[in-house]
């Protein structure tokens, strides 16, 4: 059994005054949600040291959005793998498209950070997902196919790596593949990382993201190797997350 993982990705959201929604959802979260999945919130880096710090003592766990390729050195403005585990985040997320876009990382980079987030004893959540225009050609799985190779670091274990699969036309969108698309997106991935990592491949978590809601996330989830979800924009509000959470 694959313990469900739902994920909120705060972006470039989040101020001192929003603190009070990260503490609200960790002290949210009971005895029987904890036992049932796990529960991650990556706010923005100003905020990780003060919202681990809220997080001590309860089931929440906080990461960050990215990490640098390396652990330190000259690198104006970056932050390093070893520096999110010092400030006791346990994850990373790497190769969002948002970062693939605004920042022109490509699958070596992604790859390279995961590297660096696995070496720092993080979990990397490794992103992945067609853009419009590639769905529409009927490309999906040949993208999701050279984004695995590329930004999966070899050795990846069930451990130290979740994948997260966001189309990026929905992200931000209100817009979801339907069941039927996401269920053989997941399979396909189920499938390569099988192959390519035998039974901690079976294991790794698949997540989901893209336009997730209160509304839509029990459906999400109940499709075959949906392992839980990357929440954008509904991760914001603590009552929202919640409702996601216990959408299991
Ligand atoms: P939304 O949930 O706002 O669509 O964002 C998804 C996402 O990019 C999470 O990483």
């Amino acid at each position: 059994d694959i313990r469900p993982l739902v994920a909120g990705n705060w972006k470039m959201n989040g101020l001192r005054s929003d603190l009070d929604q990260i503490k609200a959802i960790a002290d949210s979260i009971d005895a029987e949600l904890a036992e049932k999945i796990d529960i991650l919130l990556c706010p923005p880096m100003t905020l990780l040291y003060v919202a681990t710090a809220l997080a001590e003592d309860t089931a929440l766990l906080v990461g960050a959005q990215d990490c640098h390729t390396s652990q330190s050195g000259a690198h104006t403005g970056d932050v390093s793998a070893q520096m999110i585990a010092d400030c006791l985040g346990e994850f990373a997320i790497v190769g969002h498209s948002e970062r693939r876009t605004d920042h022109g990382e490509d699958d070596a980079t992604v790859k390279a950070k995961a590297q660096a987030a696995i070496s720092a004893d993080l979990t990397a959540i490794v992103c992945i997902g067609e853009t419009e225009e590639e769905r529409k050609s009927g490309r999906t799985l040949e993208v999701l196919g050279r984004q695995l190779e590329g930004s999966v670091p070899g050795g990846a274990t069930a451990e130290t790596v979740v994948i997260a699969y966001e189309p990026v036309w929905a992200i931000g969108t209100g817009l979801t593949p339907t069941p039927a698309d996401i269920e053989e997106a997941h399979a396909f991935m189920r499938r390569t990382l099988a192959d390519r990592y035998g039974a901690e491949g079976e294991k790794m978590r698949l997540l989901y993201g893209g336009s997730v809601k209160p509304g839509n996330a029990s459906e999400l989830m109940a499709i075959a190797n949906v392992d839980g979800a990357l929440v954008g924009g509904a991760s914001l509000k603590a009552v929202d997350f919640l409702a996601i959470c216990e959408a299991y």
